[in-house]
C-alpha cells in the first residue's frame, strides 16, 4: 500500500471538532493518505514521511462536497417553463409529468449517458458523494430502471415513486399510493437505500406520505422527505415524528417545526437554487442554527425547478440570500450533507475518514463560494 503525503496546503478545512469549532481550520497543513483513507492530518512541518509527495503550492483543501439531494436521472428539459415562470406564472409542481413522459420514452443508453454527464459535472465542481432519486417514470419497471442507472453512479440511491400523481391516476390517487407501496416498491427495494416522498401542496398529503415511508421502512429503506416547499403542509412535523434522516426544502417552517427537527435530530437540507429559480423566499439559516437544527445544502438537480450541476452556485446563493456565513455554507455542503445521509466516513478530513477532497485554485477555501466557474478548482480527489 502506497502512502501519499499531500503537503503545502495553505488552508485546510477538516470539519473536525478536535481541530477547531465549525470547519476545523488548519493553516500550513498536510494530509497523509493511504488505501483511500486519511491516515494523518496536521501541520506540514510535522508530517511523517510517505512514499509519494504532492505539493499543493499553498492552495486550500477541503472535504469533497456531499450533494445529498438530486433527481439527476431524467430525460428532456423544461426551459420553456422557466421562461414562462419568469414571466409571472406560479410553480405548482405540475411540470413533473412532462419529464415523466420524456423519461419513459428515452432509451436506457440515452438516460444513462445524460445521467453520467450530470454526475461528471457535479464531480468537476467538487462533489465526491451524490444522492440520486428515482421519480420520473412512476411505473414499477421504469422506476427500477432509473434506480439501476443511479446505482451505477452512487450507493446513495433513493426510491421516490411518490413524486407526483401521474395523469392516469389523477382521479384515483389512493390507487396510485397502493401502486407505490405495492408493485413499485417490490421492484425498487433491491436497488434503493432510501425512501422519499414529495409531501406538499399538489403532491402527497401527510397521511399518504406516512403510509409510503412506513412501507419503505418495512423493506429496509430509510426515510428522507421533501417537505414544506410550497406551503406549511405538515411534512416537517412528519419527518420529525418518523425520525427521517433529513427533511428537504423547509421553505415554509414555523418555530415549532424547527424545535421538532432539533429534538428529533433530523437534518434540514436547504435547496437555495430551487428557491432562486422559483423566486420563492429563501429560508434564513440563522433561524435553523438558533433552534439547534443541523443544516445541509444540496443542488436539488432536476429539470423543473433547479437544473443545477454546480455546488459552487448553491453556496453563493446560500451566502448571498440565505444568511449563511461562508464557513457555514462550506460546512453544510460537506459535513451537513454527510449528516443528511447519516454517513460518518465522508464530509470531514480526519484520521479514518475517506480521502475525498477538493483543492481550490487559491489559498482560501472561500474561493469556491465567490469564484463561479470550473477553473475555481485545481483538483478533486476521491477514494472511489
Ligand atoms: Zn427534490
Amino acid at each position: 500500500v502506497t502512502a501519499t503525503l499531500h503537503t503545502n496546503i495553505g488552508e485546510l478545512l477538516t470539519n473536525d471538532p478536535a481541530v477547531g469549532a465549525g470547519v476545523g481550520r488548519l493553516h500550513h497543513a498536510a494530509l497523509v493518505v493511504s488505501d483511500g483513507l486519511v491516515q494523518w492530518v496536521g501541520p506540514a512541518d510535522r508530517a511523517p514521511a510517505a512514499d509519494e509527495r504532492v505539493d499543493h503550492g499553498g492552495r486550500a483543501v477541503l472535504p469533497g462536497f456531499v450533494d445529498a439531494h438530486t433527481h439527476l436521472v431524467f430525460a428532456g428539459e423544461r426551459s420553456d417553463e422557466f421562461e414562462a415562470r419568469m414571466a409571472g406564472e406560479p410553480y405548482d409542481g405540475g411540470g413533473i409529468t412532462r419529464t415523466v413522459a420524456q423519461t419513459r420514452a428515452a432509451s436506457l443508453d440515452e438516460l444513462s449517458q445524460r445521467s453520467h454527464r450530470r454526475a461528471a459535472a457535479l464531480r468537476a465542481g467538487g462533489v465526491t458523494t451524490v444522492e440520486i432519486k428515482s421519480g420520473y417514470d412512476l411505473t414499477p419497471e421504469g422506476e427500477a430502471r432509473l434506480l439501476q442507472i443511479a446505482g451505477g453512479l452512487t450507493t446513495e440511491t433513493t426510491f421516490l415513486g411518490a413524486h407526483t400523481i401521474p395523469e392516469d391516476y389523477r382521479h384515483r390517487r389512493e390507487d396510485f399510493v397502493a401502486q407505490v407501496v405495492g408493485p413499485m416498491l417490490d421492484a425498487c427495494a433491491p436497488y434503493a437505500k432510501w425512501i422519499d416522498v414529495f409531501c406538499d401542496r399538489g403532491a402527497f398529503d401527510v397521511d399518504e406520505a406516512r403510509t409510503v415511508l412506513a412501507a419503505g421502512n418495512a423493506r429496509g429503506l430509510r426515510s428522507r422527505l421533501h417537505g414544506n416547499q410550497l406551503g406549511a403542509t405538515g411534512g416537517v412535523q412528519l419527518a420529525a415524528s418518523v425520525g427521517a434522516a433529513s427533511v428537504d426544502h423547509c421553505t415554509h417552517v414555523s418555530d415549532e417545526d424547527l424545535e421538532a427537527l432539533a429534538a428529533a435530530g433530523v437534518v434540514a437540507t436547504l435547496l437555495p437554487s430551487a428557491e432562486f429559480f422559483t423566486q420563492a423566499p429563501m429560508p434564513d439559516v440563522r433561524r435553523f442554527h438558533d433552534a439547534g437544527v443541523t443544516v445541509a445544502l444540496a443542488t436539488d438537480c432536476n429539470p423543473g425547478t433547479s437544473f443545477v450541476t454546480s455546488m459552487g452556485f448553491v453556496l453563493a446563493l446560500a451566502v448571498a440570500h440565505g444568511h449563511f456565513s461562508v464557513d457555514d455554507a462550506l460546512w453544510s455542503a460537506t459535513a451537513g450533507g454527510a449528516a443528511a445521509l447519516q454517513r460518518s466516513d465522508i464530509g470531514r478530513l480526519a484520521v479514518g475518514a475517506r480521502a475525498d477532497f477538493v483543492v481550490a485554485d487559491a489559498p482560501r477555501a472561500a474561493h469556491l463560494v465567490y469564484h463561479q466557474g470550473p477553473d475555481a478548482i485545481a483538483a478533486v480527489y476521491s477514494s472511489s
